[in-house]
């Protein structure tokens, strides 16, 4: 099946939605979970894999639409995001951590060129905040296990 033909029926038969998004099946989202495979593009975490994953997924604008009105409306600055990394981010700006050669280089038209480059920071910016909380998750239910005993 083509990326077309999945777009489509994700929009009419699932009516499959994000937050960035408003309207339930809107196509021009929907690209871009196909795009992102389902995947959060911060932490790889499946997007389908339960209700809360799919309800709470959100679009994320990796430069943030705050600071770079140029890339609001620029699909490629969009990504697709779990609740969980789109908190933790929320206007972390990349590009401050990037070459002043990046920097004077970046446009919306070049902006696939350093797209991985810009997601590289946000993880960088991320993961460890993520995995924080993942010790905190554990060590909760560790605490919880030992009152069960
Ligand atoms: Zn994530």
């Amino acid at each position: 099946m083509d990326t077309d033909n999945i777009v489509d029926q994700l929009s009419q038969e699932a009516r499959l939605t994000s937050k960035y998004g408003d309207k339930p099946g809107e196509p021009r989202w929907i690209k871009i979970w196909v795009r992102d495979g389902f995947h959060c593009a911060y932490c790889g975490v499946n997007i389908l894999q339960d209700v809360i994953h799919m309800t709470s997924a959100q679009l994320d604008h990796i430069l943030p639409k705050s600071k770079y009105k140029d890339y609001m409306n620029e699909d490629a600055n969009l990504v697709l995001s779990c609740y969980c990394c789109n908190q933790i981010k929320r206007a972390f700006d990349p590009l401050k951590d990037l070459s002043e050669q990046v920097k004077m280089n970046l446009s919306p038209a070049t902006f696939n060129t350093y797209k991985d480059e810009l997601l590289s920071v946000c993880r960088n910016y991320i993961i460890p905040q993520l995995n924080k909380k993942k010790a905190i998750l554990h060590k909760s239910n560790e605490i919880i296990g030992r009152i069960d005993k």
